[in-house]
């Protein structure tokens, strides 16, 4: 039997994922990425990723999370590399929403009442009253270095070919894609999973239902680092009004320290760096929340950049023509974690073979855009 070809647009998590499931499965990959392959252009090429179940009043999300986690988990158990480090997740909260919180996590999670969080956390200064959930086995996965294995181990597999530096300019729904200074590559199915330049490929029926965000990240390394934070969890909400959030060190990477409010709607994609106005936004909001906070500490800054559904803020999947291209148009800036999910319910739209759920409405449930026509059908 003749295997089928894969084209997969994209070597970030999703594109490396969903290729590493199609050779899996028996399939032939060709894997294309504008810049190398893993992608340090990628949204998903970062040092640390957050990989924790709890989505406050959210039982689907929750749910699926908890099974991404385990999927991580067997991922890294197959590349044979150690990059997700179990170090806790904590999530604070009005003591009275904590029971509805461990309802939905069950045996995952654990409450901390107000006085243990100060007692267990002095550096940080929680919001008073604030009590919390924790989720002890949930983690940080050291992003460029889950990349990496990945890439690594398509590279050793005969069944597929990389083309790092080759910019996609068009895709055919024929399951072909045009590339800048000419060439064509041709499969039987394409997957595209192009992160936040999707927009450039896509319909515009599609594009237009999507907003670009820019967020900025602070790396923050006090020393001596590593005593003053160890045993401090992912904190992916200290229950502020600006929604910040906190990765500790993890493996000698720096603290990483951003907030709700220094993400936002953005026209396009420009530069990565942190305008001084958006880093003083964040050093000013840490300063009041981490004792002993020293600005001079604040080694670095970066922006990154994600689309997300206009209506709802999701990620979105497509498929174009008759099912021949399936595109990851957005990723609702959270799907480093479902990521395994994602991809091998993308993985088998490709190969033809009845999806496995993910338990994400939007990837379960994709839309679906007319051949030539480019509108979308119901
Ligand atoms: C600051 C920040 C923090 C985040 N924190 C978390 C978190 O803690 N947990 C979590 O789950 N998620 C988090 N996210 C979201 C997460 O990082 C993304 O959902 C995920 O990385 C998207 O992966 P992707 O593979 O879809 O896209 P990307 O990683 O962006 O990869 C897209 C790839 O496509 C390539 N490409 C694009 N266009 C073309 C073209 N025309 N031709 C060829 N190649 C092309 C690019 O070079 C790139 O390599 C965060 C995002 C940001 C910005």
């Amino acid at each position: 039997m003749i295997p089928v070809r894969i084209v997969v647009v994209g070597s970030g998590v999703i594109g490396l994922l969903v290729a590493v499931e199609c050779v899996r499965a028996g399939a032939q990959v060709d894997l294309v990425d504008q810049a190398g392959i893993p992608s340090r252009r990628a949204t998903s090429h970062d040092r640390q990723r957050v990989i924790r179940a709890l989505h406050r009043g959210d039982a689907t999300l929750t749910r699926a999370a908890l099974r991404a986690h385990q999927s991580w988990l067997d991922v890294e158990r197959r590349l044979g590399t150690r990059f997700y480090h179990r170090a806790g997740a904590l999530t604070a909260m009005p003591a009275a929403d904590v029971p509805a919180s461990l309802a939905l996590l069950g045996a995952s999670g654990r409450a901390l009442s107000s006085g243990e969080l100060s007692a267990r956390y002095p550096r940080i200064r929680f919001p008073a009253g604030l009590a919390a959930v924790a989720e002890p086995a949930a983690g940080v996965v050291l992003a460029d270095r889950a990349l990496t294995a990945l890439a690594c181990w398509l590279h050793d597999q005969p069944a597929v070919r990389l083309y790092p530096g080759r910019r996609v300019v068009t895709i055919d729904e024929a399951a072909a894609v045009r590339f800048a200074g000419g060439g064509v590559l041709a499969g039987d199915r394409v997957v595209v999973a192009a992160g936040p330049w999707s927009r450039d490929l896509l319909p515009a029926a599609l594009g237009g239902d999507l907003t670009l965000y820019r967020q900025s990240v602070l790396s923050y390394a006090p020393v001596p680092s590593r005593e003053t934070w160890a045993g401090t969890p992912a904190i992916p909400a200290l229950g502020t009004g600006h929604g910040a959030w906190l990765i500790p060190p993890v493996a000698n990477t720096p603290v990483r320290l951003s907030a709700a409010s220094a993400c936002r709607a953005v026209a396009e994609m420009t530069d990565r760096v942190t305008p001084d106005r958006w880093r003083q936004h964040l050093i000013d909001h840490f300063r009041s929340l981490l004792a002993g906070f020293d600005p001079a500490a604040v080694i670095g800054a970066t922006d990154g950049y994600y689309l997300a559904a206009t209506v709802g803020g999701g990620p979105v999947l497509a498929t174009l023509g008759d099912d021949a291209v399936w595109t990851y148009a957005a990723c609702g800036g959270m799907s480093f974690k479902f990521a395994p999910l994602i991809a091998r319910n993308i993985a088998d739209r490709a190969m033809g073979r009845p999806p496995r759920r993910t338990g994400l409405d939007s990837i379960d449930r994709p839309r679906r855009f007319a051949a030539a026509r480019r509108e979308e059908v119901a």
